[in-house]
């Protein structure tokens, strides 16, 4: 058989670039193991985690308003969770049966050479020849290994489609200080798990700007041991766990929990046959690409978190539509991808988020800023959910006013950096950010209200 374009993967930055292709009439090739569209955020990621933690915000926003205890079933939670991946693959398998010129396989890719890969399915090989590949193989939790680590689960575990971890723990540790070890802990702290971060080092949060950890921590309240690598868990009897790890001082010191988290991290997941293909990898694993998703070979593009420019989903749709239009312009690059203007959000209770140039960067490339900022004690949503910790940060480049950067932890953040994130991309000004009505009463109006302080 012979394709325009071979997609491998089917998550964010593999099936919304294939679909573009097909509009345009090009004939694609796509496989995926899962034999559903939506990748591993669908699957175990960010659609499962981040129902389960709108259904505790919930839960825990109307508790505590009226002051009244609401009992969870954890199952009934993760009922749901199931329920919205199953809506969300129907609706994918509906949009895919529009494109009538996409070959669609449950099974894995492997590339022969740039134009020839094969494709194989639970029951048989299937030959292709090529033009061109989009790989968009995503990536996969890093796992560490250490005595008794085959005791961990990693949050695939937690949120994967019907997975069987449906009753909580009473105790939970989990090895790491990311945005997912983050994120988790805020979320089982408030189903009422006692949990506990072990931090190899002395910060967590690692790449996110200091203020913003330091707004959300506090608010958060989280047990965080520091400066306390892992060296063994052993299991004690079912569902019992000591998990061992060095202190600061250098002694043994021991916790006893009942489920032990690994959030150490993502890896690249790459196709078989890579390795043959002379395509180039960075030191960590990740296929090198330059902003129109190009890899060093000509007809070969890489999108999503194989890349590790952007690990998030919105991410890889972005890149992934970037490749479908440069493999439309015959190779060459008419899109790009700024990825600063990519808004990234912890999903904690409550969220942090930012976009854009943050002020350290700012001043470490020497542009001069001006800063407004908006206290979320004044805002009117904090207020009806009595939520009235965090901040909004507006980053401007001093003279023009163009806003360059943002970022908020409190209510709502995940939905006021993508107002934020278009403004920086098209470079708007705090005099265009004033003179928006946002609507009244939304959180999104302080982003009115801060701009007009530096006006
Ligand atoms: P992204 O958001 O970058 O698209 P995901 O990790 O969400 O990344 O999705 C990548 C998808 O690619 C996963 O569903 C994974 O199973 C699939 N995949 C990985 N390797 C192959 C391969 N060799 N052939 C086909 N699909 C693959």
């Amino acid at each position: 058989m012979k394709y325009d374009v071979t997609v491998i993967g089917a998550g964010g930055g593999g099936y919304p670039g294939a679909f573009r292709l097909a509009k345009s009439g090009y004939n694609v090739l796509m496989a995926d193991p899962k034999g559903e569209l939506g990748g591993n955020c669908l699957y175990s990621g960010c659609v499962p985690s981040k129902t389960v933690r709108e259904m505790v915000q919930l839960i825990w926003r109307t508790s505590r308003v009226l002051k009244q205890e609401i009992k969870v079933d954890f199952e009934r939670i993760q009922d749901h969770k199931d329920f919205v991946q199953e809506t969300r693959f129907k609706q994918h398998k509906r949009e895919l049966s529009e494109y009538s010129s996409i070959t669609f396989y449950k099974g894995v890719i492997k590339i022969k050479d740039p134009n020839h890969v094969v494709v194989k399915t639970e029951d048989k090989e299937i030959e292709a020849e090529t033009r061109y590949i989009i790989i968009a193989s995503g990536s996969e939790p890093f796992k560490p290994q250490f005595p008794g680590s085959e005791y961990c689960i990693t949050s695939d575990d937690l949120y994967s489609y019907k997975t069987p971890l449906r009753k909580l723990p009473q105790d939970m540790v989990i090895i790491g200080g990311g945005y997912i070890a983050i994120e988790t802990a805020s979320i089982f702290n408030i189903l009422g798990v006692k949990t506990h971060l072990l931090v190899r080092g002395d910060r967590v949060l690692r790449g996110f700007e200091d203020e913003i950890v330091n707004t959300l921590l506090p608010i958060l309240k989280l047990d965080i041991i520091y400066n306390a690598p892992i060296l063994e868990v052993k299991k004690i009897k079912e569902d019992e766990f000591e998990v061992i790890y060095s202190s600061k001082d250098g002694a043994k010191k021991s916790i006893r929990t009942n489920l032990v988290l690994l959030a150490t991290g993502r890896k690249p997941v790459l196709p078989e046959g890579i390795e043959n293909t002379g395509i180039a990898l960075d030191k960590r694993g990740y296929i090198v690409i330059d902003n129109a998703m190009r890899t060093n070979l000509p007809n070969v593009f890489a999108t999503g978190d194989v890349n590790g420019k952007a690990p998030y989903f919105h991410a890889a749709v972005r890149m992934s539509i970037a490749a479908a239009y440069n493999i439309m312009a015959n190779g060459s690059p008419i899109d790009y991808v700024d990825y600063k203007s990519i808004p990234v959000t912890i999903y904690s209770v409550p969220s942090a988020s930012y976009v854009g140039i943050m002020p350290s960067e700012a001043k470490r490339m020497g542009i001069e800023i001006m800063e407004a900022t908006y206290n979320m004690e004044d805002e009117v949503m904090a207020q009806m959910y009595d939520e009235r910790e965090g901040m909004l940060k507006l980053i401007f480049e001093k003279g023009s006013l163009r806003l360059i950067g943002a970022w908020m932890v409190g209510v709502h953040s995940q939905y006021l950096i993508n107002e934020l994130g278009q403004a920086v991309l098209h470079g708007l000004t705090a005099k265009q950010l004033a003179s928006f009505a946002d609507q009244h009463p939304s959180t999104n109006e302080i982003i009115a209200y801060a701009a007009r302080k530096v006006l």
